[in-house]
Formats: C-alpha cells, sequence, structure tokens
C-alpha cells in the first residue's frame, strides 16, 4: 500500500505538502464513495488507488458496490449506450427496476457520511435517499454525455440535479443543470501495478507466457470487451498493416461485473480473429495489473480505437509508459492526446491503419510521441492532480456548523 511521501519520486515536494495542508482541513470527515462494480473498469482502477491515499491523509474515506441482478445490469449498460448516443428505449417498467433495485440498496450504505460521492448512473437514484440525512451528495460522472439520448436524460436529468454538485471529465460533458458543475479529469497511478516500472526479464516472462514473440513488433489494444471500444475495428486495422509489417495484434481484455454484454463482444472477436496465430486475444484475471502493464510496456504501439469514450484511463497509461498510443479522437482523448504531438488520434479503421504502419515504420517518431506524452500524463493525469481536486471539491462542500466553507 502506497503512502502520499512516496510520490516525492515523482512529483515535487511542494505538490505533497499543498496536499497534506489541504487534507489537514478534512481529518475524520468521513467521504464514502458508491460505483457498481469492485473490478474492471476505470471507476474501479481509480478508486482502488485513490482510497489508500486519502486513508494516508486521515480522511475517512470508504467505498462501497451496489448490488443488482442480470436485469438492472442489463437496464444499466443501455444507460450508458444511451448517454454514449446510442439509440435505446425505456419501458417504465425498466425505470421501475433501476429505481427499486438502487432503492433496495440504501439500507446497506453508510449514507449518513459526511460526503457521499456516487459515480456514474448506476447507484445515482441513491440521491432520493438524501432527506433522511444532513450530508453533501456529489454525483460523479465519467461518461462523455455530449450526445446523450433525450429521453433517458429526462428520466436521469431530476435526480442528478438534485445533488450538491456534479463532476465531469470535460467541459464537453457539462450539463445545463441547475446545482454546480465541476471539471475534474481521471488520473492514473504511477506507482500501481498497473504503471510502475517493471524489470525487462518479468516482462519477459510475462511475453513467454502468453506466447508473443518479443523480436517482432506488438501492437497492444487493453480495454473491456466492449462495442463502444471497437475491438473488431481494431482487428480490421490490424488486417490492412499486416501484409506491409509483420506484427502481432494483443487484444487484452477482461470482464466487469456491471457489463453483461462482454461475453457476446468477446465471441464475436475471436469469431472475426479466426485462427490468426498472431492475434492474441486474452482473457485476463481483473487482479492481471502487472500483466497488462508489462503487455503495455512491450508494446511498440499501444491502440484505444473507441467509438465512444468517457475518458480513456488506458491512454494515459500508454502515455506514461513512453509508448506511441493511436487512439479514436471521442470524449476525453483529445484531452490526452494533441494529433501528432503526444500520440495520434483517428476516426476510422482506415486512418487508424495508415497511422499503424507508419508508426511501425518510425522509431524515431514513435519515441517523440511517446515522449511527449509521458511529460503531458506527468503534468495532467497522476493521482496527485486528482487527489487535490478531490479534496478543494470537498473541502468546498463541507460544513462547519451550518456554515457552508467556500474556498
Ligand atoms: N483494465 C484491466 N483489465 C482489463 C481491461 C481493462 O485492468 O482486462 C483496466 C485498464 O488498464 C484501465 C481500466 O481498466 O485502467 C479501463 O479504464 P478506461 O477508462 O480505459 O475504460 P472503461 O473500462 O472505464 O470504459
Amino acid at each position: 500500500m502506497h503512502k502520499l511521501n512516496d510520490y516525492v519520486s515523482i512529483v515535487s515536494e511542494n505538490e505533497i505538502s499543498e496536499l497534506r495542508l489541504i487534507a489537514e482541513k478534512l481529518k475524520g470527515r468521513r467521504i464514502l464513495n458508491i460505483n457498481s462494480t469492485a473490478v474492471g473498469g476505470g471507476v474501479a482502477e481509480i478508486l482502488n488507488n485513490m482510497i489508500p491515499l486519502l486513508k494516508d491523509m486521515e480522511i475517512d474515506a470508504a467505498w462501497e458496490v451496489i448490488k443488482g441482478g442480470e436485469q438492472f445490469y442489463a437496464v444499466t449498460k443501455k444507460f450508458h449506450n444511451a448517454l454514449h448516443g446510442k439509440q435505446e428505449t425505456f419501458t417504465d417498467e425498466e425505470y421501475q427496476l433501476y429505481l427499486d433495485t438502487v432503492a433496495s440498496n440504501a439500507p446497506q450504505l453508510s449514507l449518513d457520511s459526511d460526503i457521499v460521492f456516487v459515480h456514474d448512473p448506476q447507484p445515482a437514484a441513491l440521491i432520493r435517499e438524501r432527506s433522511k440525512h444532513n450530508n453533501r451528495w456529489v454525483w460523479r460522472c465519467h461518461i462523455d454525455l455530449s450526445q446523450r439520448d433525450q429521453n433517458l436524460w429526462n428520466f436521469l436529468r431530476p435526480i442528478v440535479e438534485k445533488y450538491d454538485a456534479s463532476v465531469f471529465s470535460a467541459p464537453a460533458f457539462a450539463q445545463g443543470l441547475p446545482n454546480r458543475q465541476i471539471l475534474i479529469s481521471p488520473s492514473i497511478d504511477p506507482l500501481s501495478d498497473k504503471n510502475k516500472e517493471l524489470p525487462d526479464e518479468t516482462i519477459q516472462k510475462i511475453l513467454e507466457q502468453f506466447q508473443i514473440d518479443p523480436r517482432r513488433p506488438i501492437v497492444t489494444q487493453v480495454s473491456r470487451f466492449d462495442y463502444l471500444k471497437d475491438p473488431i475495428g481494431v482487428i480490421a486495422a490490424y488486417r490492412l498493416v499486416k501484409p506491409y509489417v509483420d506484427c502481432q495484434l494483443v487484444l487484452a481484455g477482461g470482464a466487469a461485473d456491471d457489463d453483461p454484454e462482454g461475453a457476446k463482444v468477446l465471441a464475436e472477436v475471436r469469431e472475426k480473429a479466426a485462427s490468426d496465430p498472431d492475434i492474441h486475444i486474452l482473457c485476463l484475471h481483473p487482479s492481471s495489473h502487472i500483466e497488462i502493464n508489462a503487455l503495455q510496456r512491450a508494446s511498440t504501439v499501444i491502440l484505444q480505437k473507441s467509438l465512444k469514450e468517457g475518458f480513456g484511463l488506458t491512454v494515459s497509461e500508454g502515455l506514461w509508459k513512453g509508448k506511441p498510443v493511436i487512439a479514436g479522437a471521442v470524449g476525453g482523448i483529445p484531452l490526452q492526446i494533441t494529433h501528432k504531438y503526444s500520440g495520434i488520434l483517428t476516426r476510422s479503421i482506415e486512418g487508424t491503419a495508415y497511422w499503424l504502419k507508419q508508426l511501425l515504420q518510425s522509431p524515431a517518431f514513435c519515441k517523440k510521441l511517446g515522449d511527449n506524452g509521458r511529460e503531458h500524463v506527468r503534468n495532467n493525469f497522476l493521482l496527485t492532480r486528482h487527489l487535490k481536486d478531490y479534496l478543494l471539491l470537498f473541502l468546498s462542500l463541507s460544513r462547519d456548523g451550518e456554515n457552508v466553507i467556500y474556498l
């Protein structure tokens, strides 16, 4: 478990002292995070990294997960897709199932915490419990809402506007809500197993374990098996490049408890890959952080060919490892990549294939993109910056008697 002081090796001592100063004012405050999965996906990744550091600063941070049945996750996955702009229709029964499932979780959750910090739409309706408590509620939306389905938004908006504040990852995602809207981008933890430096032997051993040839170029996408991550488009792009460069493709993914579509997408991906021995489809256990780290470090080029994306932590993970990343120009990805400076942004299979071929043939350009990308992540997307943003938000919402402290 890391301590705040460990980060002095990566960011300045000033940044760490500043965090301690702010945290001092929040000592002992109970901050409860709530989401819908303990493993899989970016939200779980961030909470796993953040909670121990908040505790190290003597803030009483906790993380609890709501539970639902198969039907609940089917509805909330439809919410997820519709908020990203997919055409979906919802019945009154589906809305009621959502509200009932969320309400049935309430008695098990510590909703009397000083701040209840609710992540994404799945647990959002917990706000209906707020009148029982005298505390502050924040909705943290990790989704790109810029093209959200209007009917679903008509249902969700009256729910989320009851929160004291909403947090979005990028300016384009914010909505005309009457409550405070705050922009805070996500982050990666440079000291976690997912991102720490690894000895060369570990990387080589992991390549061997997955029967990946270390002597030929490796192109990797790490993602849940989700249509919005476009693994099938990745295979199509690889196929366009393969006649020119003898590369290997790694599609590494795992399941998330709140994503019921994974098995279907994985079956389709397997079918498309057919029997190509150079396409490695890896279904990893949720604890495979070192394996993912090693695969990213062993890669010549990293892809994140998303069609829709909230932020896309995997992009920062790749850039932090000094790798050239080719990614879809969607959602929060352009915050992380400036085209041709700190990575490559694409909008099609052909565009992805064009740039993949270029990069596989230009090691010097790869290095330049990777170096610039790593600095951009150091300055913007590390956990320490994220912690500071959250602490300031908590402080601005704190109650001291009846006086709200605004910075
Ligand atoms: N991830 C993982 N195992 C997998 C697939 C993804 O640990 O099999 C991690 C990945 O390294 C990243 C996070 O899950 O840290 C995914 O976050 P991102 O924002 O890229 O996408 P999301 O899944 O939240 O849409």
